[in-house]
């Protein structure tokens, strides 16, 4: 049996060029430029100043508020900046830069042994680790919820197209993957914890029930997804596993969920067992238009420059698209001068043939867009009405249970941008309140 959503696409896959590809470290470049909003919730403030020196695994920047995290600087080296205004793909935030001595000194925090429910969650906070999936949500967050939970679901869903990095850890971290996210399953004081694997990883889910038999571990379940875009949103994954739906405008703990994402449970095993704060991940680098697509372990606030770079730079002076994070949900940046965050999940190089370029044309009332919205919403209507500048209309269709998975644009044969439609909708109305 295969568990799933209701609607949804099926995109191609186009995990190919990197699925077999092992994760290969790449070595720190001269400077890093680490960002200091790195999770949702306020800005870590830092904790340094110019001319300091500091070392890998060393705090650089207090989380500032509940909702926040620590960020940790990812080599040895000295401050030569903390204030640098660098874009990220969401906009222009402030950066701690340290310029590498190449001397790679650390430092670790103590590692934990058999920890309490209370020091994994300390240890998960002091990590500053957040939801490694694209959200970055503070985990430790995540690991106290008002209401009550039963279900914990490590997203391993990896439903994004090209995107191969989740899958290479399950291939090579299984042990740690695995006891990360019992951690997090005893920081919930659960008794199980569900791993929702697409079909379309078959090793993945052979390599993960192998060490849980090996192991005698009855508290893990792997549980097997039908290969669907988007069976990884935390809404689909949670229906397609439990049933229960999450309410609009909810959280999963409002149906007793947490899920937390396949990095986010490889670094609470490291945090804890290991001592490793969060400074350093691994994301995919792919792509028609990249040389050498690799799955690799990056230091971060290194820029996308120096990434595309290691993997052989463009092979086409053509090249439509570069992407942080997959096609379906990624972010289109204008060059590679961004840096690499907690959630840089993977960089996507496209050429006009794998980039969708076509000039969008009047909707034709097709009803495509309504017919694979997860959401069950009608993208048209909200479309027209955003066309109109009536808000009213938007939120009544239900904009805000927009989850951004761009579906509708996907199927949508006018190319209408309707996923920027949902975005720009719901920030008139945040404006608007
Ligand atoms: S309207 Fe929103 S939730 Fe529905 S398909 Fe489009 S992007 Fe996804
Ligand atoms: S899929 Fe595109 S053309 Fe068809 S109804 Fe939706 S917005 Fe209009």
């Amino acid at each position: 049996m295969k568990y799933t959503f209701k609607k949804g696409v099926h995109p191609d896959s186009a995990k190919g060029a990197s699925s077999a590809k092992s994760i290969e470290r790449m070595p720190a470049p001269e400077k890093v430029s680490i960002s200091l909003a790195q999770h949702i919730g306020k800005p870590a403030v830092p904790a340094v100043q110019v001319g300091d020196t500091v070392k890998a695994g060393q705090l650089i920047a207090c989380a500032d508020g509940f909702v926040s995290a620590n960020i940790y600087s990812s080599v040895s080296g000295t401050v030569v900046s903390i204030s640098e205004m660098r874009a990220t793909p969401v906009g222009k935030c402030e950066h701690i830069v340290i310029a590498n001595d190449g001397a790679y000194e650390t430092v670790t925090l103590p590692a934990l042994d058999n920890p309490t429910k209370e020091e994994i969650i300390e240890r998960v906070k002091l990590a500053g680790i957040v939801g490694m999936g694209g959200a970055g949500f503070p985990t430790h967050v995540k690991l106290m919820p008002k209401d009550k939970v039963d279900t914990l679901i490590i997203n391993a869903a990896e439903c994004e197209p090209y995107i191969t990095c989740d899958h290479r850890i399950m291939l090579e971290y299984t042990e740690q993957f695995v006891e990360g996210a019992r951690l997090l399953m005893k920081a919930l004081a659960l008794d199980k914890v569900y791993i929702g694997v697409e079909t379309n990883k078959p090793d993945a889910i052979d390599a993960l029930k192998a060490y849980v038999l090996d192991k005698n571990i009855t508290d893990v379940v792997v549980v097997p997804l039908k290969p669907k875009y988007p069976q990884g949103a935390e809404k689909q994954l949670i229906y397609a596993v439990t049933k229960r739906k999450v309410p609009v405008g909810g959280l999963p703990s409002a149906v007793g969920c947490v899920v937390d994402n396949v990095h986010t449970a490889l670094s609470t095993y490291q945090a804890v067992v290991e001592g490793k704060p969060l400074y350093e991940r691994i994301m995919t680098v792919t792509g028609d238009g990249i040389k050498e697509p690799k799955n690799l372990l990056v230091s971060s606030g290194t820029l996308y420059d120096n990434v595309l770079q290691y993997c052989g730079g463009f092979n086409s002076e053509n090249v439509a698209k570069l992407i942080s994070g997959g096609p379906m949900m990624g972010i289109s940046v204008m060059n590679g001068e961004c840096a690499t965050t907690k959630t840089t999940s993977c960089l996507l190089v496209l050429t006009p043939s794998g980039a969708n370029l076509t000039d969008p044309t009047e909707c034709i009332n097709c009803s495509k867009c309504a017919s694979v919205c997860p959401m069950n919403l009608m993208p048209m209507f909200i479309d027209s009405a955003l066309a109109n500048a009536d808000i009213d209309t938007t939120v009544k269709y239900g904009v805000m249970s927009c989850i951004e998975c761009g579906c509708c644009a996907f199927i949508c044969p006018a190319s209408r941008p309707l996923v920027q439609t949902m975005k720009l909708a719901k920030k008139k109305i945040k404006e608007r309140k």
